[in-house]
């Protein structure tokens, strides 16, 4: 999942890292639109010019903008998933080694997590580029093609959301995945002509929070894949230190842990928190933030004391009280609350079935024991609660 838009980042202090936004070929700015479009891109871009020679971007603004932002750079940044670092560590250093180029990998886990943050990494660990993309813009096979014959030697290309890669444009990433090359038809009925593209060695990278909807022959192409699971509170709180440490704000080891504690196992959440929590501080007390601070901050931003905000407990609630604890589908719990089924899916539903206050069984969802007891709604008695195989 793509970073807030204050934690993107596109070059790094010593440059050595570089990242590309990729754009679709045939929509690219010199490529698609009317002439008068693209004269008025060409003003605009030449006004921008004149702009920065006339008042160049303060330096010192610039260093602190990329010192405060949080997103760890090397390996040695990156707090937790032990596991998955030592082991795709290994194989970036090994390709580093061999000179070759990285085994394709895949990440997969809840939004958050730091898939994308570890895509990054790997690309300046190899001293490549990262082209960024995602399953959603590629819409049509020439994007694909078009993204693929643009790599360069060794390039990472990074694909967030790769399970909502159409599948007209998946087939043509099997043959470029495995050989490194993409077949293609031009032309139709008599002029149809089969082209063979070859194309620099590569290594892509996927993001998914939905391993399941990956098909098989794409999964299979990837040498290494890993699950990040939601983050430990030892964990968090150091990311809350880090990240507290960036922007400089005065915090407490149990001020750390109680921001920690509310953040849904998720270091995304842990910073989002921790800026608010500093706002509240800022405003009402004297900047510094301690247990109390915080636990007070995030009181008013409705986020309880075992970090679900007001999302989840709406949803806690309707799947308790209107379907007495379940079982319900998800499509008709979206429709209840009113929010988009994936949203609940992705972001609502891991973390709960994961602290076990609910199960999904083959009939639906059900609320545990323990859900019931952390909103305050009583179980119907002639019904276990959450009882059933979880899926
Ligand atoms: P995902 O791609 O899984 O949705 P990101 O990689 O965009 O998640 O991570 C979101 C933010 O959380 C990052 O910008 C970074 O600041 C923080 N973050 C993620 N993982 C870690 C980690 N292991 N250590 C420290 N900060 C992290």
């Amino acid at each position: 999942m793509a970073a807030g838009p204050d934690e993107q980042e596109k070059s790094d202090e010593n440059g050595r890292e570089r990242i590309v936004q990729a754009t679709p070929p045939d929509r690219g700015p010199g490529d698609s639109g009317s002439e008068a479009e693209i004269i008025a891109g060409e003003q605009a871009l030449e006004e921008r010019a004149q702009q920065l020679a006339e008042n160049p971007p303060d330096s010192t603004d610039v260093q602190q903008r990329m010192a405060r932002d949080l997103r760890p750079r090397h390996f040695r940044d990156y707090v937790g998933q032990k596991e998955v670092v030592n082991s795709i560590s290994i194989a970036v250093l090994a390709a580093r080694k061999r000179g070759d180029t990285l085994d394709h990998a895949l990440f997969h886990g809840p939004p958050g997590l730091g898939k994308t943050t570890i895509a990054h990494i790997i690309a300046r660990e190899l001293d490549s580029t990262l082209v960024h993309t995602s399953g959603p813009a590629l819409e049509r096979p020439a994007d694909v093609v078009g993204l693929l014959s643009n790599l360069k030697t060794g390039d990472v290309l990074f694909i967030d959301e790769i399970h909502r890669l159409s599948h007209a444009v998946e087939e043509y990433l099997y043959s470029a995945m495995e050989d490194f090359r993409v077949d293609f038809m031009t032309g139709s009925g008599a002029f149809a002509k089969s082209i063979n593209l070859p194309l620099q060695p590569f290594t892509l990278i996927g993001s998914t929070t939905r391993a399941g909807m990956l098909s098989a022959p794409l999964r299979e192409r990837f040498g290494l894949a890993y699950h990040l699971d939601f983050y430990s509170i030892e964990d968090l709180a150091k990311v809350v230190t880090r990240s507290a440490r960036i922007l400089e704000v005065d915090i407490d080891s149990k001020g750390a842990l109680e921001i920690a504690k509310r953040s849904r196992g998720t270091p995304r959440i842990s910073n989002r928190l921790l800026r608010r929590v500093r706002d509240f501080s800022e405003v009402r007390h004297t900047g510094a933030v301690n247990k109390s601070v915080a636990s007070e901050a995030l009181g008013i931003e409705g986020v309880d004391a075992l970090g679900l905000d007001r999302l989840d407990r709406l949803y806690l609630t309707t799947l308790s009280k209107n379907y007495q604890g379940g079982p319900a589908g998800i499509q008709a719990l979206a429709a209840t609350i009113n929010e988009d089924q994936q949203t609940l899916e992705d972001v609502v539903e891991p973390f709960l079935l994961k602290i076990g206050f609910i199960v999904r069984t083959p009939q639906g969802r059900r609320t545990t024991q323990e859900g019931f007891e952390h909103i305050g709604i009583k179980p119907r008695l002639d019904v276990p609660a959450g009882q059933g195989t979880l899926l």
